[in-house]
């Protein structure tokens, strides 16, 4: 008889991080760890998911029929283009599985959004990270070299996590339109409703004459949908069918799609949330820039501060007073939460400050 053994797993996996989110708060700590919205979600949407829970122990809809209509009417955009997904990270993954496997690369900036390279190495894919300029920057031109004729898909964060910088129409459409038109363009806008710089470009607007540029959202930021786990992906046809063909089968629960359908229809009362957030960054960034610290214009519901071998020491300041940010290896993320925890986190960074 043999020893015993495990199943055998792939060895890609050993050389795989565990996705790591935002630590969770104590029960009387801000959590400004992981980009979520702090505004619970209005009456009328926890109306309708309520209202969802009584059909529970049915399937949902697969294909999302009334959110995808929904979406496909504020958007102007034929339903046929929209493929929904369990969390924006969910359609991401599924990206990666319609456009690459073993061999093939997936370009992005680094540091950005850390679920990059984990879903590229997840599908066997290999991650091709492009550093961020020392500004935080995507840097385009290094992205448009990287590409090799491996590369099957580009991610483009706008704004950047965890910098929240942006990238500028012309420049951004230039490299779209330098990209082979075989390897596709995901620009995931996550945070994009908290943009007030107009020289943003909506990725809409960007793939409509684009057959090979997607653009991915969420409901789980400025929409405050963040436990529901809904995104989506507006793309052209052979790309959002190869989505609908990629997705974990009813990865979006009745739940979410209705939360979500109500959330559309509540837009105005979220985007009014979604300005006093962004008066509130206004008042996190002025302070920090007051206080002495040099960071990126944050066009996204955080902020950055670029601390170096610092960052576990600062993070864990902050933990002891309150509130939970964070750490990265090249700095630290503040999510713009409550004022009463902005103001804790600003109170850490001041005295911090002082001792740098
Ligand atoms: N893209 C970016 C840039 C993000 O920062 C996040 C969440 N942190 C996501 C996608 C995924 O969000 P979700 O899966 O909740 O839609």
């Amino acid at each position: 008889m043999t020893a015993a053994q495990g199943p055998r797993l792939r060895p890609t996996l050993d050389g795989i991080p565990t996705y790591k989110p935002g630590k969770p708060a104590g029960a009387d700590a801000y959590k400004l760890s992981s980009n979520e919205n702090p505004y619970e979600p209005l009456p009328g949407v926890l109306e309708a998911a309520v209202a969802a829970a009584g059909k529970l122990n049915r399937y949902p809809d697969m294909a999302g029929t009334e959110l995808t209509a929904v979406l496909a009417e504020r958007f102007g955009v034929p339903a046929e283009h929209i493929a929904t997904g369990t969390g924006s990270v969910g359609v991401a993954q599924s990206l990666i599985l319609a456009t690459a496997g073993p061999g093939d690369e997936v370009v992005f900036a680094w540091r950005s959004f850390e679920a990059y390279p984990i879903i590229t190495q997840v599908a066997g894919a290999t991650p091709v990270p492009v550093p961020l300029t020392a500004g935080g920057d995507h840097d385009l031109d290094a992205m448009l070299a990287a590409v090799t004729e491996r590369t099957r898909l580009i991610f483009v964060c706008n704004p950047n996590n965890p910098t929240g910088n942006v990238i500028h129409r012309a420049e951004l459409e230039r490299f779209l339109d330098a990209v082979p038109s075989d390897v596709l363009i995901v620009v995931d806008e996550a945070y994009i409703e908290f943009i007030r710089d107009p020289e943003v470009p909506n990725g809409v607007d960007l793939y409509r004459d684009r057959p090979n540029v997607c653009v991915l959202r969420t409901f789980s930021k400025a929409y405050g949908l963040a436990g529901m786990r809904v995104g989506f992906a507006i793309a052209h046809e052979p790309v959002a069918n190869a989505l609908r063909k990629t997705a974990v089968p009813f990865g979006v629960t009745q739940l979410a799609q209705d939360a979500a359908v109500a959330s559309l229809r509540a837009e105005d009362a979220l985007m009014v949330r979604v300005d006093a957030l962004v008066e509130e960054r206004t008042r996190v960034v002025t302070a920090l820039r007051a206080q002495g610290w040099r960071i990126p214009d944050s066009q996204a519901n955080f902020v950055w501060l670029e601390l170096g071998e610092r960052s576990q020491e600062f993070a864990a300041a902050c933990a002891e007073a309150g509130v939970i940010v964070r750490p990265f290896p090249e700095g630290v993320r503040i999510s713009i939460g409550e004022v009463e925890g902005n103001s804790i986190f600003l109170s850490v960074a001041e005295a911090f400050r002082k001792e740098l």
